[in-house]
């Protein structure tokens, strides 16, 4: 062993203690700004400059329980190294590309948190909304099946809305049905499971139903190269895309259903891709729907469709 180098006690006490990626996100100090700047540094290429700063805000709510609102007010503060080591921990994930939601593995959806991980569509603000307009007809479900449920997130959502409604959720992934029974558990709310694929069944697995919704997959395949790469390379394509030679597949196939299952007076709700909405629309007029409406998103697309039985 003789004239082999010892590194000195000093050099291992300024180690790391975590492994490979953290050494290459230290800071020069431990203020919060500095974070937002190494962020800023290592996102560069995937996010905008305003995304990177709505994104760390995020992870300081998620990892320290700050209010966002608050974040430009403490932007001076310092953080301890425990601090710093969990708001650092997300930005390998987001380097690699993966969403925030998947990295922090919560996402709130209609006041509820819902937990989300590669392999279920992640819930968009935009379901929020057909939610929303759902609460707000003014009618009341007693019995409620959404297809394609994902996460659960539309189905949990009405449940919350409507305590006494008895919801199912379909969905053909398993992975996406473990999900939803767990936000349902954690979210203690009581809906029904059922894992089937809507292109192959005769009938929905229900003695009766008042309100069918769905947001089935809708994007046409050759929109895929216009998408973001963290949607495209983390999110489940079997939620996400539809032949282009057939975009209305869905929900052509979920009307059959509800014409057969659904009685008069019941309720057809649907989110869709701008360009199909209004041929959806028509589509349920042609299968003697009543008080068919296109309507908008927040962004002003034709986004939701809204019938009658
Ligand atoms: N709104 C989602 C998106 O554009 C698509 C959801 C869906 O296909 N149902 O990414």
């Amino acid at each position: 062993m003789a004239g082999r180098k010892v590194a000195p006690r000093e050099a291992f006490s300024r180690r790391p203690r975590t492994a490979g990626y953290f050494c290459t996100v230290r800071t020069a100090d431990n203020r919060v700004s500095s974070v937002l700047g190494q962020y800023r540094l290592q996102l560069a290429d995937r996010y905008e400059e305003g995304e990177v700063r709505a994104i760390v805000r995020s992870v300081f709510a998620d990892r320290l329980g700050w209010d966002m609102a608050q974040f430009d007010l403490r932007r001076g503060e310092a953080l301890s190294e425990s601090e710093l080591l969990k708001v650092y921990m997300p930005l390998k994930r987001l380097r690699a590309g993966e969403p925030l939601q998947y990295v922090l593995g919560t996402v709130e959806f209609h006041g509820l948190q819902l937990r989300v991980g590669p392999g279920v569509l992640i819930p968009r603000p935009e379901t929020e909304e057909l939610v929303d307009r759902i609460i707000r007809s003014g009618k009341v479900p007693g019995r409620i099946v959404d297809v394609g449920t994902g996460s659960g997130c539309i189905a949990l959502a009405l449940k919350n809305a409507f305590p006494s409604a008895h919801v199912l959720g379909i969905d053909v992934s398993e992975a996406a049905l473990v999900q939803a029974r767990d936000n349902a558990r954690t979210n203690g709310l009581e809906v029904d499971w059922v894992r089937a694929d809507v292109l192959g069944i005769d009938r929905i697995p229900v003695s009766s139903v008042d309100l069918i919704v769905s947001n089935p997959p809708y994007v046409p395949r050759s929109d895929a190269n216009e998408m973001n790469e963290h949607v495209l390379a983390h999110e489940p394509h079997v939620a996400l895309f539809v032949a282009d030679d057939d975009p209305l597949l869905f929900y052509r196939t979920i009307a059959s259903l509800a014409c057969q299952q659904l009685p008069p007076g019941g309720d057809l709700w649907f989110e869709g891709h701008h360009r199909y909405t209004p041929s959806v629309g028509d589509l349920l007029k042609s299968m003697s729907f009543a008080d068919v409406e296109v309507l908008p998103d927040l962004t002003g697309h034709h986004r939701f469709i809204h019938a009658v039985r």
